[in-house]
C-alpha cells in the first residue's frame, strides 16, 4: 500500500526560531521529507529567521547538516537535497526589535498562501504578532503556527490567547499538540466513527477501564531548568495526556470538520470531575547507574517537581460514569511507550468452566516507539484437553500492514505542517480547549503546593513508585505492562 500524496498550493513558510532546536530536528527534516515525498509545489520557499547573522548560503549548509543528522532514512535520490536547499531563505531579524522586519516585508509575497511558525519561546509570541502586523505582513489569510507550552496556567494561557487575538482570528492560529499529528491517534477517530464495531460498546455500559500510559526513558538533563519550572503535570497532562483523553472519551462530531471535532473535545474538558489527591500519585527519579536523579539533573537539590504523575478521573456524562480512566506519565522509565488501552468488561456470565480462566477484550493503541493497534480477542486455545480459553491479538502494526512503505508515513511534524498550509485545523487546539485544560488542571496543582506534597522517589528502569501500582490494585485492576 503507497501512501497518497495530496499536492498543496504554493507558499510561504517563515520558521521564527528557524536556527533553533526543534526546527533543525523536526521542522526542517519534516518539510524536507515532504519535499522528497513530491508534496511540495515548485513555487513553495522556507524562510527561517532568527536574531543569529548569516546568509542565505550560510542558512542551507546549518540545514544540510540538520538533515543529515535528524532526517532518518529518506526515500529521496542523492541530488534532491540541493533542490530543497534552493528553497530556503534566511532573514536576520530580532522580535523584540526593529531590525530585518523590512527586508522580510520584501522577501514575503502577498498571492500565495502565508503561514508563519513561531518556533520561539512563548514571550516572543507578542512581540512577533505586534511587528507582523505593523510591517504590514499580515492579512486575514495568514497562518500562524504556535509550539507547547501554551501558559503555565490559566492567566499566562489567556493572556497568550488575547496577544494573539488582537492580531489574528481563530481561524488563523494553529496550536500544535504533536501526538495529535501521529498517525494513530487520527486513526483512533477512524476506528472508532468509520467501524461499525466498536462504537456501539464505547460507554460504561462496556467498557471497565481506559488507561493512557507516555513513558520515556529520558530524563530531564539538558532542560532540566526549564522541566523543574514545569513538571509532568504541565508539561504532559495539561496537553498531551488531556488531547488523547479528548480523543478517545469524546462524542462523534456530527463530520470531520474542525470545530465539529473540538467542539466535542472541549465538552470532554469540561465534563472532567476535579481529581481528588487521593487519586494522584506524584514521583521523582532517584538516581540511576550514572549516579544523576532528578535533582541534579534538575540542579535544584530541593526540587519538589514531579517527573512522573499518575491520576484517575471521571468524566461525568452519561457515556463515562462509571468508567474511571487511568493516566501515567513518567520520565527515566523502563521503556519508551505510549499507548492508550481500553479494557472491556468480562462477559456478563460465563458458560466455561472456572479453568477456562477470566478473559477480557482489551483495544491497545500504540503510539511509540512503534504505531500500532492491537485487539485482544478470546478463543479456544487450540488442540485437545477441553475448552481452555486465550487471548490472542488480532495485530494491526502499521509497519506490518504497509509493508516498506511504512517508512512513508509521515511524521508528526510533517502532517500537522502540511496541514497548516491546508488550512485545515482539525488537529491543531482551539484557544478555548487549552483555557478549558489550564482550568482544570490549575486547582489540581494548586492544592499539592498548598499541601506542600512531596513526591514519591521511584527508581530509574521502573514503571514508577508503588504507589501508582496501588492506584489501581485498590480498585482491583492493574496496569498494561510497560512495553517497547
Ligand atoms: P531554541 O533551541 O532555544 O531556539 C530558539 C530560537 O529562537 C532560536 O532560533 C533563536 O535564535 C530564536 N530567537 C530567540 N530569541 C529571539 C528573538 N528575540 N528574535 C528572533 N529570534 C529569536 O528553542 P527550541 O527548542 O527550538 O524551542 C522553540 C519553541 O518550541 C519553544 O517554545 C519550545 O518550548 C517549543 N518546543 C520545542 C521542542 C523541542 O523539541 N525543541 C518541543 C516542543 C516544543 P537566535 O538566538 O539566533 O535569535
Amino acid at each position: 500500500m503507497v501512501s497518497r500524496v495530496i499536492p498543496v498550493d504554493p507558499f510561504d513558510l517563515v520558521i521564527f526560531g528557524g536556527t533553533g532546536d526543534l526546527a533543525r530536528r523536526k521542522i526542517l527534516p519534516g518539510l524536507f521529507r515532504r519535499f522528497c515525498a513530491g508534496q511540495m509545489p515548485d513555487d513553495a520557499r522556507i524562510i527561517g529567521a532568527a536574531r543569529s547573522d548569516m546568509d542565505d548560503a550560510g542558512y542551507r549548509d546549518m540545514v544540510r547538516k540538520a538533515i543529515v543528522e535528524f532526517a532518518g532514512k529518506l526515500a529521496c535520490e542523492d541530488g534532491t537535497m540541493n533542490g530543497f536547499l534552493d528553497k530556503l531563505h534566511y532573514v536576520p531579524i530580532d522580535a523584540r526589535g526593529e531590525a530585518g522586519w523590512a527586508d522580510l516585508a520584501k522577501l514575503v509575497r502577498g498571492d500565495v498562501i502565508r503561514a508563519y511558525y513561531f518556533s520561539v519561546g512563548p514571550g516572543l509570541f507578542g512581540d512577533l504578532a505586534e511587528r507582523l502586523t505593523k510591517h504590514g505582513l499580515t492579512d486575514d489569510t495568514v497562518r500562524i503556527v504556535v509550539e507547547k507550552p501554551f501558559g503555565r496556567d490559566l492567566a499566562s494561557a489567556k493572556a497568550l490567547n488575547r496577544d494573539l487575538a488582537a492580531h489574528f482570528d481563530e481561524s488563523q492560529i494553529y496550536r500544535i499538540d504533536h501526538y495529535l499529528g501521529k498517525e494513530t491517534v487520527q486513526n483512533l477517530m477512524a476506528v472508532r466513527f468509520g467501524n461499525m464495531l466498536f462504537e456501539p460498546l464505547w460507554n460504561s455500559q462496556y467498557i471497565d477501564h481506559i488507561q493512557i500510559t507516555v513513558a520515556e526513558t529520558v530524563g530531564v538533563g539538558g532542560r532540566g531548568g526549564y522541566y523543574d519550572k514545569s513538571g509532568a503535570m504541565r508539561d504532559m497532562v495539561q496537553n498531551h495526556l488531556m488531547q488523547l483523553l479528548c480523543l478517545i472519551a469524546m462524542e462523534p462530531p456530527s463530520k470531520f470538520d474542525p470545530d465539529a471535532v473540538r467542539d466535542e473535545k472541549l465538552k470532554v474538558i469540561r465534563a472532567l470531575d476535579p481529581v481528588d489527591h487521593h487519586h494522584i500519585v506524584r514521583g521523582q527519579y532517584g538516581a540511576g547507574p550514572d549516579g544523576a536523579d532528578y535533582r541534579t539533573d534538575a540542579e535544584n537539590p530541593r526540587s519538589f517537581t514531579e517527573s512522573f504523575i499518575a491520576m484517575r478521573l471521571h468524566i461525568s456524562n452519561w457515556r463515562w460514569a462509571g468508567t474511571p480512566f487511568y493516566l501515567r506519565t513518567g520520565k527515566r522509565m523502563k521503556a519508551r511507550s505510549s499507548e492508550i488501552t481500553v479494557v472491556f468488561k468480562d462477559a456478563p456470565h460465563s458458560i466455561f468452566d472456572a479453568e477456562a480462566g477470566r478473559h477480557r477484550n482489551m483495544l491497545s493503541i500504540q503510539l511509540q516507539p512503534n504505531e500500532g493497534m492491537t485487539l485482544d480477542v478470546t478463543i479456544k486455545e487450540p488442540g485437545p484437553g477441553g475448552m481452555r480459553l486465550v487471548d490472542v491479538p488480532l495485530d494491526m502494526t502499521f509497519a506490518d500492514a504497509l509493508g516498506p512503505d511504512a517508512e512513508e508515513v509521515p511524521d508528526a511534524y510533517e502532517r500537522l505542517i502540511m496541514d497548516v498550509i491546508r488550512g485545515n485545523q482539525t488537529l491543531f487546539m482551539r484557544g478555548d480547549e487549552v483555557e478549558a485544560a489550564w482550568a482544570w488542571t490549575d486547582p489540581v496543582i494548586a492544592e499539592w503546593e498548598a499541601r506542600n506534597d512531596v513526591p514519591k522517589p521511584y527508581d530509574p528502569g521502573s514503571t514508577g513508585p508503588d504507589d501508582a501500582l496501588m492506584l489501581m490494585h485498590r480498585d482491583g485492576r492493574r496496569w498494561r505492562d510497560i512495553r517497547t
